[in-house]
């Protein structure tokens, strides 16, 4: 076989989307924005602006808010490193002389930062080899030197580590410290929608890139109406949706005067029983125990069971106010479960917590988790602040709705435009625009098709009315509008047209 044969026979890569990650497509998608457009009024309703912030940041970010010994950031973000453009091109490191030009003139003009590295680089890793060049020195010690000048120069080239956002809370502090919110009238109020991005076993209800949609409230007071109201809202925007089963799981974890303590007689219960523990729970008991109280498995649940209680150890203050956020849902009609194992294991996270699940998700049936994080807008160098704020899980939110089928069904045309005829061409297209105009839904052939298939064609996509025109019609004035669900026909002059339509969509609607 010749090449040119090989060739030809060579099927192109057949490309997938990536493990983890899907399309959403039409019909769906509609229900995606019905579940977004939601958002915005009940958000909007409740007086949230909406943050769009960017979708990768740097990594000490998430390390340093969502914690650098979760799952999350050990393993499951997405990082990288960004290049610095500032030291491209590439030097030419062939040629010795030239590239030591080219660190000196980086550095002389600063694009080499002149601090510790730059120093080390220039001043006396450069020396060194300059000394080499010039005989000064002997060659197999210069040899590393050389490589540890150019290791150090590629060092420098590569810039920030960056990861894609794992969640936004973090990324929402950031933007209040950056652009100084603390100066507009408090708390200020954000939301947000978008994909975040978590390197987790895909499984139903889990996805490497899945979607949230979440809201913050940040500022100087931590009263319980705010938290009352944050759980308000998105149990009003899950109500407006009738998403189906919704339970509110709620508690309070205390602070960092009480819940150390609370750890600690946690800590050591715990080890009273640790033999009859799994390895997981075992293994919490020193990194993490609030978490061993989150386990599923159904040989701990008696053991968990007769485990000390979080709420009977909070100090006055948390109590005080733990009651207080009880006491402003009730005043709100928000009906809560209280539900003492429910923990969050970051450390930022105090005070209430709460959880949303819905039917139909199997074990994914969280669809909303949420709580106080009053220390972390200080932890990321911004000005003593509380902030409270929760994320749904919009893929899982999704999944419930269609489940319980609440989904809308896919929504069809209104109208069909059938036309057969140059006449009839230019009369659809011009009826066409005008039904556009006046806010229908319109399908208009591009090329001729005999009647009998266009009006197939119309009942395959769903159309509520097909237009008929042809020479007749064009030349009567009077056009044929068939209602395809009882097959009735009328005849209208085209200026009575959109009214019919308007009336028969209020109708049906
Ligand atoms: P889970 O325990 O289900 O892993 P989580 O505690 O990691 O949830 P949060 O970080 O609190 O979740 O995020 C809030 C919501 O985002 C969750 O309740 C869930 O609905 C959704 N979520 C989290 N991870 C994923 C994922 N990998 N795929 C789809 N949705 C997710
Ligand atoms: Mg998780």
């Amino acid at each position: 076989m010749s090449e040119g044969a090989a060739k030809k026979e060579e099927k192109p890569r057949k490309f997938q989307a990536i493990r983890g990650t899907r399309d959403l497509l039409p019909p769906e998608t509609a229900l995606w924005n019905r579940v977004e457009q939601t958002a915005h009024e009940v958000f909007s309703n409740f007086g949230f602006g909406e943050i769009r912030p960017p979708i990768f940041e740097a990594t000490e970010l998430f390390a340093r808010s969502v914690g650098s010994e979760t799952d999350i950031v050990s393993k499951e973000m997405y990082t990288f490193v960004d290049r610095s453009e500032k030291l491209e091109p590439q030097p030419v490191i062939g040629s010795m002389d030239v590239f030591l030009q080219r660190v000196k003139q980086l550095y002389k003009s600063g694009e080499i930062p002149q601090d510790e590295i730059g120093l080390e680089l220039v001043e006396k890793q450069w020396r060194k080899v300059d000394d080499l060049l010039k005989g000064a020195s002997n060659i197999e010690s210069g040899a590393i030197e050389i490589y540890e000048l150019i290791m150090l120069f590629e060092a420098l080239r590569l810039g920030g580590d960056v990861s894609l956002r794992p969640e936004a809370t973090a990324s929402v502090c950031r933007a209040y410290i950056e652009h100084n919110m603390q100066q507009l009238p408090q708390p200020v109020k954000l939301y947000y929608m978008g994909p975040m991005f978590r390197r987790e076993r895909p499984q139903k209800g889990r996805y490497r890139q899945f979607y949230q949609i979440g809201a913050e409230v940040l500022g100087g007071s931590d009263a319980p109406a705010i938290d009352a109201e944050v759980i308000e809202m998105v149990m009003m925007f899950f109500d407006r949706l009738e998403l189906q089963g919704v339970r509110l799981d709620l508690n309070s974890i205390g602070c960092r005067e009480c819940r150390p303590k609370y750890v600690e007689l946690l800590r050591a219960e715990l080890l009273k029983v640790k033999d009859k523990l799994g390895p997981d729970s075992q293994r919490r008991i020193e990194t993490n125990p609030l978490r061993v109280l989150d386990s599923k498995l159904e040989s701990e649940q008696g053991i968990i069971a007769t485990l000390p209680r979080i709420a009977d150890h909070l100090c006055e203050d948390c109590a005080a106010h733990y009651a207080a956020v009880k006491h402003q849902l009730e005043m709100r009609g928000v009906i809560y479960r209280e539900n003492w194992r429910l923990v969050r294991g970051l450390d930022y996270y105090m005070r209430t917590t709460f959880e949303i699940t819905a039917q139909g998700l199997g074990s994914q049936n969280a669809v909303c988790g949420g709580g106080r994080y009053d220390g972390l807008v200080e932890l990321l160098g911004g000005p003593p602040t509380k902030g409270i704020g929760f994320a749904i899980g919009e893929d899982r939110l999704i999944l419930s709705l269609q489940e319980s089928g609440k989904a809308p069904a896919q929504q069809g045309r209104d109208v069909y435009i059938a036309w057969m005829g140059e006449r009839a061409h230019a009369t659809a297209i011009r009826a066409a625009k005008d039904l556009r105009k006046a806010g229908f839904s319109v399908e208009l052939p591009p090329v001729e098709q005999k009647f009998g298939k266009a009006l197939g064609q119309a009942d395959k996509l769903g159309a509520k009315h097909a237009l008929i025109l042809g020479d007749n019609e064009v030349s009567e004035g009077l056009w044929t509008l068939k209602t395809l669900a009882d097959g009735s026909q009328l005849k209208l002059p085209e200026p009575a047209l959109i009214e019919h339509l308007r009336k028969s969509k209020a109708v049906s609607s």
